[in-house]
């Protein structure tokens, strides 16, 4: 009998795992094997916080693989570069005939991956998981990815009316997957590991809040929106999974911008949208601007003021909660992300990879490709980014999305006591109550900023300008 090894990368599940059913489907004998990398993952600026989901969710695999008679073997090294000579020694000490993988979209993976399978003897196969139409597949009639969303989107939909898509079931085991299974990991947290506890979320949104996310989806205070970005990142579930449950759920698979479900379903599309950039644009991966013409901006270096934006210490209400929600729990509401991003280089004209950084070290959901099109999103440097002169106010856009200040007062006590009215300005009420110096002064001035901002872009287009 030969004998098989399934590499474990962002995938950490049974369900929907091409590459272990494909293993399982010879009928052999199947090892698994999964390579911490700490060296590689800090250079990737990863968290502790998301080190330790990924961790949480390792134990719940093994507990998994365990009842299918698999065992999870963890090896550790270095960096990438330590990998293929590694996995060459494995495979010849258990005598492995195939290695079986799921694809990943990072430039450092994918030449990781072509390391190993030059290194190894043993047949490399690939296979698709994480986006539902692989990079590559979508491209204009110029034979280039599209640097537009919605002709994307229209081609992604098109494909997929094509091609459809197929869920992998999880492999049989004696027993079904409880919550017990998910190992000795704190059911407590927001997100306790394990693919049972994904899924179970995953369904709980769209019964509770499919229908009314496209309504609701922009209030932070507002549990409207699915938070399974944390299990999506490290791979705990699939997006295969997520358009199962939506169909499940709506009895249709909401293929048009009219019909109901669709907002979400267009988030997921979103996702995949990032990722076939990052594989069309290397630079991407190399801390360069999709629009070239952006190098040209002098960023500010004032570290001071960064350190203010990063501790929730601005002055401004709903950047200050905001941040300080991040800070304490690794997680954002989407909302939140683009007028914190916006703030930081269109109010404190900063370098938005300082921004970009500091997401990935605190963020439990932090991934690469959709953080990255965030950042060059909210900084009007990317592939249909926000225009320039799109500068969000971050007054309005508190009383906008947290008109009572629910959001604010949760993160921010020194504010607790603020009326509605003064919850978005609340310095002069403060100071009248004589309580001024217990929440810091606006560090700019807005209308300032946004002049200082539109200067400094203008001045990329009109050196003279500047
Ligand atoms: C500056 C900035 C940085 C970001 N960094 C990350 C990051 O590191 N990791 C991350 O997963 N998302 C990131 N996002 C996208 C988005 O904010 C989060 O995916 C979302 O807030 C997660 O919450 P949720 O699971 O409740 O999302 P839902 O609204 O329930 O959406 C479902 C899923 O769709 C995907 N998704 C939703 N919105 C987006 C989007 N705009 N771009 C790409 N995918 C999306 C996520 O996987 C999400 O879990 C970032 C956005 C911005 C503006």
């Amino acid at each position: 009998m030969k004998r098989h090894l399934v590499w474990f990368r962002t995938d950490l599940r049974l369900t929907h795992n091409p590459a272990l059913q494909r293993a399982l489907a010879t009928g052999d004998e199947v090892v698994a094997i999964h390579i911490d990398c700490p060296g590689q993952w800090q250079q990737h600026g990863l968290g502790s916080r998301q080190l330790a989901f990924i961790q949480q969710n390792l134990q719940a695999l093994a507990q998994a693989l365990q009842a299918i008679d698999i065992h999870l073997h963890r090896l550790e090294c270095a960096s990438f570069n330590d990998i293929p000579e590694l996995m060459l020694d494995f495979c010849q000490q258990q005598q492995i005939d195939a290695l079986f993988a799921n694809r990943e979209t990072g430039i450092n993976e994918l030449r990781r991956d072509r390391a190993v399978r030059d290194a190894i003897e043993a047949k490399f196969s690939m296979f698709e998981a994480d986006c539902i139409v692989s990079p590559g597949n979508l491209v204009t009639g110029n034979g280039e990815m599209y640097k537009v969303f919605t002709p994307f989107r229209n081609a992604w939909i098109k494909y997929f009316k094509e091609h459809g898509y197929k869920l992998l079931p999880a492999p049989d085991s004696d027993h079904p997957p409880t919550s017990g299974d998910d190992g000795n990991v704190d059911k407590d947290s927001p997100w306790p590991a394990g693919e049972y506890a994904a899924q179970q979320r995953l369904q709980q949104f769209c019964r509770e809040h499919l229908l009314d996310y496209k309504e609701l989806r922009d209030f932070p205070a507002l549990p409207a929106t699915s938070s399974l970005s944390p299990y999506l990142a490290a791979g705990v579930l699939s997006t295969a999974q997520c358009l199962q449950a939506i169909e499940q759920q709506l009895g249709y698979l909401p293929l048009s911008p009219g019909e109901q479900g669709f907002a979400w379903f267009n988030e997921l599309i979103w996702r995949e949208f990032y990722r076939h950039l990052m594989v069309a644009y290397p630079r991407l991966s190399m801390h360069q601007p999709f629009k070239l013409e952006t190098r040209l901006i002098k960023w500010s270096q004032d570290k001071s003021q960064f350190q203010a934006w990063c501790d929730g210490q601005t002055g401004y209400p709903i950047i200050d909660a905001a941040m300080r929600c991040l800070n304490q729990t690794g997680w954002m509401h989407n909302r939140l992300r683009m007028i914190v991003a916006s703030f930081l280089v269109k109010d404190l004209q900063i370098d938005w990879r300082w921004g970009e950084d500091y997401f990935m070290a605190q963020l439990i959901d932090a991934d690469f490709a959709s953080n990255n099109g965030g950042w060059q999103w909210a900084a009007s440097t990317g592939a249909d980014a926000a225009p320039y002169f799109r500068i969000f106010n971050p007054t309005v856009q508190g009383e906008r999305y947290d008109k009572q200040g629910e959001f604010i007062r949760a993160w921010v006590p020194e504010l607790a006591s603020v009326p509605d009215a003064d919850i978005h300005s609340p310095q002069q009420w403060l100071a009248e109550q004589e309580l001024g110096h217990s929440y810091p002064a606006p560090i700019v001035v807005h209308k300032e900023a946004r002049e200082k901002t539109l200067r400094m872009f203008q001045s990329t287009k009109n050196p003279e300008v500047a």
